[in-house]
């Protein structure tokens, strides 16, 4: 059960705050007392290598994995559980399901439905979840389209994309719930080398939009140039979290040092 809020970070001006968050598989502990914290409009880079417990994480923001220690707030409230006179409670399915639509995730592997178009993919959580009309919902969809360079692509099927073209769609289908925070798991891991740039040409005009965005990469051109802070995760821990010159330039740890030699 995770420990009950402090006030100190309930400060509303961050869009994600943990702290000592645990996580273990079995007798397997993946996240060893995770801190961090993202602030509105900013893009927080994770770096580290594989099996630090990055996916994990991300997936502990978004209702997908259980902490078992800590503290974990998104968007100002607990991950799963409502404070009431000083205890907690675990939330409501509904409760969940609203907390959730607050949060975009795009994963290495797409996700798009195989049997439904581009448009379609898009528009079926807004209606759904969010009760925006069909009509409107369409509108908004074309307008994601658009801004993601696939306006020409509406009634496609996945299938029939290029993986670099899916995953624009599948980073359209997130931003037409309106999230609050997007969260990325290795977005351009799975595409072919000459994909990798158009999928991050889309997720550096958010960022200049100024979407909050935490985006697991193992692209450090990217982290450089668009993220705000860099965070490197290791054996389950945040290691480092500093700007991007800071960490690149002068790793302050000797893994740090260490994990920068190989993928620099
Ligand atoms: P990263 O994303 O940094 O590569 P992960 O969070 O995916 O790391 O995994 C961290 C560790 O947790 C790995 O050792 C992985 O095998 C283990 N792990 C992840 N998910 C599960 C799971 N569902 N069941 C058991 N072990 C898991
Ligand atoms: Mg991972």
């Amino acid at each position: 059960m995770p420990a009950p809020a402090d006030s100190r970070d309930s400060l509303e001006s961050f869009a994600v705050v943990a702290r000592g968050v645990e996580k273990s598989f079995g007798s397997h502990k993946v996240l060893k007392g995770v801190d961090l914290r993202v602030e509105y409009g900013k893009v927080v880079c994770i770096l580290g290598p594989s099996g630090s417990g990055k996916s994990t994480f991300l997936r502990c923001m978004n209702h997908l994995e259980r902490i078992e220690a800590g503290f974990l707030r998104v968007g100002g409230q607990l991950v799963g559980y409502r404070q009431h006179a000083g205890k907690l409670y675990e939330m409501r399915h509904s409760e969940v399901a609203r907390q959730r639509a607050d949060i975009g995730m795009v994963f290495q592997s797409f996700n798009l439905f195989p049997h439904m178009t581009v448009l379609q993919n898009i528009i079926e959580a807004p209606i759904g979840v969010r009760g925006i009309p069909k009509r409107q919902a369409i509108e908004e969809a074309m307008t994601l389209l658009a801004k993601v360079g696939l306006t020409a692509k509406a009634d496609a099927y996945p299938r029939t994309l290029s993986g670099g073209q899916q995953q624009r769609v599948a980073i359209a289908r997130a931003l037409a719930m309106r999230p609050k925070l997007m969260l990325f798991d290795e977005p351009t891991s799975a595409l072919d080398p000459e994909l990798v740039g158009e999928v991050l040409a889309v997720m550096k005009g958010l960022a200049a939009e100024g979407m909050t965005m935490v985006v697991v990469t193992h692209e450090m051109g990217f982290a450089r140039d668009v993220g705000d802070s860099v965070v490197f995760m290791d054996g389950g821990v945040v290691v480092e979290q500093g700007t991007p010159s800071e960490f690149f330039n002068n790793p302050r740890t000797e893994r740090a040092r260490a994990f920068l030699g190989k993928v620099l």
